[in-house]
């Protein structure tokens, strides 16, 4: 397996004959959960991203945060994590659209849109996306700057793509790469390795580190793992044993070995998660989400451990969010949680989308005809 131009196995065609109706509700319901999750996860730490944990219980009580914090001015708004989680999926889709063209190299629109999501950091509003940008671009609400990563606005400043041969901010390992990679796991309808391979190849963009690359690999096979239905302690261990086969890989492997065996060493507090990090690097990010998904004793729990810590709580709720997402589904998630998150609407249109293109895309495109309206969400050019 040498890269995600892959053969005619991977693409949407083959899936669909599989899918009866309980499995893709199953699916969506997982698609819905991961997105969902994560940016509950991701608006839970928003307010407290750069305090320590004592700041955190001095502002907060001795228990830290237990609900939605100020942030942004509202409760319940998402950062930078949920707004590039979200153009992941918007250039997933439009890599299977474009398939119809005869034209197959997912990394070229992956980075199209994380370009789209630069613009957002740069522009005041949509008013000069063009039709060829889709719909998620149009998004008003997207055009806020919280705290995005610099090497994910460096990396995108331009419009050359970073990739593995000449990576973009060669030695950065930021969280950033880990933290929007939940949605290469949810093509549920493709090998593992080139899920795996096709998330390193992403992070690249931005993020020229084999930690970086590597650890949003391992992310996105953890999460697809969960998609198709494993444990997540399966998930991990098969995440481990792909791993080792990859130049570089130690780091990543270490941290995720770290997160395993914390769950060995008793009850799970704050304190345990400060001993896997602070979250800022990839590696760490990975590890403190892994960790608190696992020990999670319900959705609500495993969220609020991953946030209450002196690191990246937005990046590590985020992540730990789509993991426990993608586990129990959306209706796992706490209701209270989900009805004041800041964009339920859109991200839920987008988790619909993707799984409608996964499950149905011969019925909504192909080379003999397509819906207009899909395509003017998801345009071929
Ligand atoms: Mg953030």
């Amino acid at each position: 397996m040498t890269g995600t131009d892959g053969g005619a196995e991977t693409g949407p065609a083959g899936v669909t004959a599989i899918w009866g109706r309980a499995e893709q509700q199953d699916f969506r319901s997982r698609v819905r959960g991961c997105l969902l999750g994560g940016a509950v996860g991701d608006a839970l730490g928003a307010g407290v991203e750069f305090d320590s944990l004592d700041a955190i219980r001095a502002a907060h009580g001795p228990q830290g945060v237990t609900d939605y914090v100020t942030a942004y001015g509202r409760r319940g708004a998402v950062t930078d994590d949920t707004q590039m989680t979200l153009f992941t999926v918007d250039g997933l889709i439009r890599a299977h659209v474009r398939r119809d063209t005869g034209a197959w190299h997912p990394p070229t629109d992956v980075h199209a849109a994380y370009r789209r999501w630069a613009a957002t950091q740069r522009d005041w509003g949509p008013d000069e996306r063009r039709e060829e940008d889709g719909w998620l671009a149009r998004e008003e609400w997207l055009y806020a700057r919280r705290a995005p990563g610099n090497a994910c606005l460096t990396g995108l400043a331009d419009d050359r793509m970073g990739t593995l041969e000449n990576p973009k901010n060669p030695g950065s390992k930021g969280c950033g790469t880990v933290m929007r990679s939940a949605p290469f796991g949810l093509l549920v309808g493709w090998e593992p390795q080139l899920v795996f391979q096709l998330a390193v190849e992403c992070a690249a963009q931005t993020h020229g580190h084999p930690t970086g690359c590597l650890a949003a690999g391992a992310f996105a096979t953890i999460v697809h793992g969960l998609a198709r239905g494993e444990s997540l302690d399966a998930a991990v261990q098969r995440t481990l044993v792909q791993l080792a086969t990859r130049p570089g890989h130690e780091e990543t492997t270490e941290a995720l070995k770290h997160a395993l065996g914390a769950v060995r060493q008793g009850m799970p507090s704050p304190e345990r998660v400060a001993a896997l990090g602070e979250g800022w690097t990839a590696e760490e990010a990975l590890a403190m989400g892994v960790y608190c998904a696992l020990v999670a004793e319900d959705v609500r729990h495993g969220l609020l451990l991953a946030v209450n810590h002196g690191g990246d709580s937005d990046s590590t709720g985020s992540i730990c969010g789509n993991l426990l997402g993608a586990i129990h589904g959306e209706t796992a998630l706490p209701p209270a949680w989900v009805a004041e998150l800041e964009g339920r609407s859109t991200i839920l249109e987008l988790a619909d989308d993707f799984a409608m293109e996964m499950t149905q895309g011969p019925a909504l495109h192909g080379p003999a005809g397509a819906s207009s309206a899909w395509l003017s969400r998801y345009p071929r050019a």
